[in-house]
């Protein structure tokens, strides 16, 4: 019933009784998958957004292999390396305003998870044991752990299925409307003495739908959650590295949270490594004469320097090409060419920001269909919900990426 290869493999987010027999990928470069029976593919998503140099960047090879020799990895308990020192004081250096202090760990999901943690103890540390929920919002994602499912949106973290296991958060709707605002006021009105922190994806949320909305919204939470005194977290999980024009989402608003998350494109695509990073302030709230003040949390894997090396050198690929130009003109590009979508039967709606463009369609009867048809025009598509969109990378040539736009108007014709 299934496949040889899955003899033994559960995938993500598949039910596996019915899967399409997978692909097996032999080599990467640039913008293509190599596959095993030689097929290449123009990778539209950059694996999952963490491409964002292309793959297999010579300059960060270069730099995890001098690593790989040197040390793969140490404990991050009690001693520490060059490559996380280094990288420590160039994300604070890019970081806008006292954004310094950084706490790495191995997965997305987990940085949001100590960004939630840090929340509630920097309350707790002031015996405030009342002001523990997080607010979320509809449409958003922040990771599928317990405590990150509780914060994403209800479906996609399946609020209902798992209702008793799951903690209790406010997962509320986007306050992009001035009646709305009205009553996310209201709401923090009424509930603010118990409630840690906001949690949003700024510009862009992605996972959860891939919606945009505006710099105000974050403009009008900075000033909420200031009067308020209330935490604000940035998930720049997706929107950080360039993906939505500037180097960070939040700059384009000119707010700065308490506590912002990193990972996906961080390595430049290479290993696992994930950031929180929190103001001054919030750091000093972490320090007295008790253990009991400080903050319990120490991945394993936390730091890796193999990793570490990785996201140094993708760091300095920044300053070797003009990225900035790279993303305006696959936004344009991508702009351009998906205008002919429009014309299709069952387009809803096409949005473009950065290098993030999105074909949402009112309907998509079979997932899995389109996904081999993609794979068959030999790109590297992956519709999910309703949703058809491409994140490549910002080294793709102008060429693969009007294949990719090419493919998605073929593909939606042909099923629609
Ligand atoms: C992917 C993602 C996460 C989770 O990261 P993992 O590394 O998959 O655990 C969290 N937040 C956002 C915004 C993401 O895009």
């Amino acid at each position: 019933m299934f496949h040889s290869t899955l003899k033994n493999i559960w995938l993500p987010y598949t039910q596996m009784n019915n899967c399409n027999a997978p692909i097996v990928a032999k080599a990467t470069h640039g913008s293509t998958i190599i596959l095993n029976d030689g097929a290449k593919l123009i990778d539209g998503i950059a694996s999952w957004w963490t491409a964002c140099h292309g793959y297999n960047h010579p300059h960060i090879i270069k730099t995890v292999k001098k690593q790989l020799e040197l040390m793969p990895h140490i404990m991050f308990g009690g001693i520490i390396h060059q490559p996380a020192i280094d990288l420590a004081k160039h994300l604070a250096n890019l970081l806008p305003g006292d954004l310094n202090k950084v706490f790495f760990s191995e997965s997305g999901s987990v940085s949001v998870e100590v960004a939630l943690k840090i929340a509630a103890q920097f309350w707790l540390n002031q015996n405030n044991n009342i002001k523990n929920k997080i607010i979320s919002f509809h449409g958003g994602y922040h990771g599928d752990t317990m405590a990150t499912m509780a914060v994403c949106d209800p479906e996609e973290g399946m609020h209902n299925l798992f209702k008793n296991i799951i903690p209790h958060q406010y997962n509320i709707p986007l306050p992009d409307t001035s009646e709305k605002q009205k009553d996310f006021i209201q709401f923090l009105e009424k509930h603010h003495k118990t409630i840690a922190a906001i949690l949003i994806e700024p510009l862009i949320q992605g996972a959860g739908g891939m919606l945009f909305h505006s710099p105000e919204i974050l403009r009008f939470l900075r000033k909420q959650a200031d009067h308020f005194e209330i935490l604000l977290i940035f998930d720049e999980i997706f929107t950080g590295f360039g993906r939505t024009g500037s180097f960070f989402a939040c700059e384009q608003a000119d707010v700065i949270p308490d506590i912002i998350t990193l990972s996906k494109a961080l390595s430049g695509g290479t290993m696992a490594l994930a950031a929180t990073i929190a103001k001054e302030y919030i750091f000093n709230g972490f320090l007295s004469d008790s253990d009991q003040h400080a903050l319990m949390h120490g991945p394993t894997f936390m730091a890796n320097p193999l990793a570490c090396s990785a996201a140094n050198a993708s760091l300095e690929v920044f300053d070797q090409y003009n990225w900035k130009n790279a993303v305006s003109s696959i936004e344009r590009q991508m702009k351009k060419e998906l205008t002919q979508c429009k014309n299709l039967k069952n387009v809803k709606d096409i949005r473009v920001k950065g290098a993030v463009a999105v074909v949402e369609l009112y309907n998509i009867s079979n997932l899995n269909r389109l996904k081999i048809k993609f794979i068959q025009q030999n790109v590297w598509i992956r519709p999910f919900r309703n949703i058809v969109y491409l994140t490549p990378s910002f080294t793709i040539t102008s060429e693969e990426l009007s294949l990719l736009t090419n493919s998605i108007y073929d593909v939606i014709k042909q099923e629609y």
